[in-house]
């Protein structure tokens, strides 16, 4: 399903250099997301952030094309080196029809790692090319998680500081809060 629009096949890169790949269930993207897709930029010329999707059962609060709107939204300064994209099935698979010869991954802390090699062993058995690269978001963001923030969001607490302007005013209008401390009042 092409949720995004992009040709199949390969990203074709402006500038020399592996394309590396992004993936996640960005729902909803955060800052800590953010973070790590700039620095990701600052080491790769081309990053494609997929959203990863279960067609048959997704229990998301964003849809897959809502969360692809928001994303290119957040990154738009950073014009074509970055595309946003949708998958499902085997990262690996994706990433071998796209020709990225490397998949980015965040930590955050000690909790991430044994679920990440579990993830990059099972990736490199099955498809041993494909380089898996840990990147550390900034301190401030190390708390910051997609779930937290819409737990925190459900209940009309300030997420300012963990999802950039267009995602919070996406979850208060998901989640019909109110958009937390900091709203003009009228
Ligand atoms: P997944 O459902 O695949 O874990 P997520 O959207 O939760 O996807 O996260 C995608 C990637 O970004 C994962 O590698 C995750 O560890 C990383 N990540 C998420 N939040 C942060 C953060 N605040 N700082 C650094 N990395 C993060």
């Amino acid at each position: 399903m092409a949720v995004s629009g992009r040709k199949k096949g390969p990203v074709s890169p402006a500038v020399a250099g592996p394309v590396a790949v992004y993936p996640g269930s960005f729902d909803p993207i955060t800052n800590g997301h953010l973070d790590i897709v700039k620095r990701a930029l600052a080491v790769f010329p081309r990053v494609v952030v997929a959203v990863a999707f279960n067609p048959n059962k997704d229990s998301s609060l964003f849809t897959a094309e809502e969360r692809v709107a928001t994303i290119r939204e957040a990154l738009v300064e950073f014009g074509d080196r970055i595309e946003v994209d949708t998958f499902s099935g085997l990262l690996v698979d994706y990433a071998k029809r796209i020709e990225a010869a490397v998949v980015v991954r965040g930590l955050r802390a000690v909790s991430d790692f044994e679920y990440e090699f579990q993830m990059t062993m099972m990736n490199r058995h099955l498809a041993p090319a494909i380089e898996t690269v840990f990147l550390m978001a900034g301190a401030q963001y190390f708390y910051t998680s997609s779930r937290l923030v819409k737990e925190v969001a459900l209940f009309g607490g300030d997420v300012r500081a963990h999802v950039p302007p267009a995602v919070r005013r996406r979850l208060a209008a998901k989640l019909g809060t109110r958009l937390g401390r900091g709203r003009k009042r009228r």
